[in-house]
């Protein structure tokens, strides 16, 4: 399929790259297709940004059927301007349509797409350290009815917008504390799948924690509450004595790329990894012996963003002395290093546009 390009007559002026902010600033065109049970995928076009036009009875805003996906393109020290895993993130997104019954996409063109549009935009991705231009593509249902059955028309938009560095002194670590009321997801639902619903669903507990002064929850599963899940929007690893123990796959969880591309680094470093369940039980007993050496969540947005503190029953408990652990601090520099181009990758992680 072709894409048809229509440009802007009317550029922005480029925001100030040590104000970036996350989400605020947009570029000048975004990536549209449509969709028809017929006809398929069809109309995909690169226009100027702008807002969207939707019926009111459009099935996004009344049965939830979004998906999302989230990823970077990252300015190399050469200038050239590269793209972190981006198969992956579109296999994700083609799950999580799946799990949603929204029609899927062609993943090859949904990646062509993407490269063509991020280069179209290339000269929005900011160079600052630790700055990026963050990559949204999104995908709903549309159709112009409250009927509910099966979507016949949908819409796949990707837009664009450069974020600043998520730590701008270096890393910081969070406070978290255990969510004993709400829950994510449960097995069965969708709690693999990125899709919005999860994320208006887990507000209200984000919101308590905050209130508290904590920056994230630390997620339990829907069945027994036991389980530890993922901390925020981002998946969990713990160190405990010399083997680092991460959440299962176990459905409930965002399969996440940055927790897959950990665990393919530590393996390399020789450090055990079990994917596993790790119960409430089971950490609180590591932190009280002491076991529990460094903890930290991991996502696209922090990519490794260390745990200082943990709440646990009224209790609080440090954690790598409430500072960031070697360990932490390894993966971090060894994620980002591959990610900005600052070191070689031997992976093949990165493609460039
Ligand atoms: C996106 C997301 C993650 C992290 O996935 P990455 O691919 O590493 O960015 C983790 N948990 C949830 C709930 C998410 O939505």
């Amino acid at each position: 399929m072709e894409i048809k390009i229509i440009r802007t007559n009317a550029p922005k002026a480029k925001p100030d790259q040590n104000s970036l902010g996350f989400g605020q600033h947009f570029t000048d065109h975004m990536f549209v297709m449509d969709y028809n049970l017929e006809k398929g995928w069809y109309n995909a076009r690169i226009e100027p940004f702008g807002n969207l036009n939707l019926h009111p009875a459009s099935t996004v805003f009344h049965y939830g059927a979004e998906i999302f996906e989230g990823m970077k393109a990252y300015r190399r020290p050469d200038g050239e301007v590269q793209l972190f895993r981006p198969e992956e993130n579109m296999k994700r997104m083609n799950n999580s349509a799946e799990r949603l019954s929204l029609p899927l996409l062609d993943e090859e063109f949904a990646l062509e797409a993407l490269k063509t549009f991020v280069n179209m935009e290339k000269d929005w991705v900011p160079s600052a350290p630790g700055t990026s231009l963050y990559l949204r593509p999104f995908l709903f249902g549309n159709d112009e009815t409250l009927g509910v059955h099966t979507i016949h028309n949908a819409k796949f938009v990707i837009i664009a917008s450069p974020v600043g560095a998520y730590y701008k002194e270096g890393l910081n670590p969070v406070k978290i504390m255990i969510e004993t009321r709400d829950v994510r997801a449960v097995r069965g639902g969708t709690g693999y799948a990125k899709c919005g619903g999860n994320y208006a669903a887990s507000m209200r507990a984000g919101d308590r924690a905050a209130a508290q002064g904590y920056s994230q929850v630390l997620w339990l599963d829907g069945v027994e509450r036991k389980y530890i899940e993922e901390v925020g929007a981002m998946n969990v690893m713990f160190l405990i004595n010399d083997t680092v123990v991460t959440p299962a796959l176990t459905g409930s969880v965002l399969p996440g790329i940055t927790r897959k591309s950990c665990i393919e680094l530590l393996k390399e470093m020789n450090i055990k990894v079990e994917e596993r369940l790790l119960s409430v039980d089971e950490l609180s007993e590591a932190v009280k012996t002491g076991a529990l050496k460094e903890a930290w969540g991991c996502g696209t947005a922090a990519v490794v963003s260390p745990i200082g503190e943990l709440r646990m029953d009224d209790v609080k408990y440090q954690i790598a002395d409430g500072g960031i652990g070697k360990l932490t601090q390894k993966l971090y520099d060894t994620l980002t290093s591959i990610q900005w181009g600052h070191a070689e990758d031997t992976h093949n992680w990165t493609c460039k546009v």
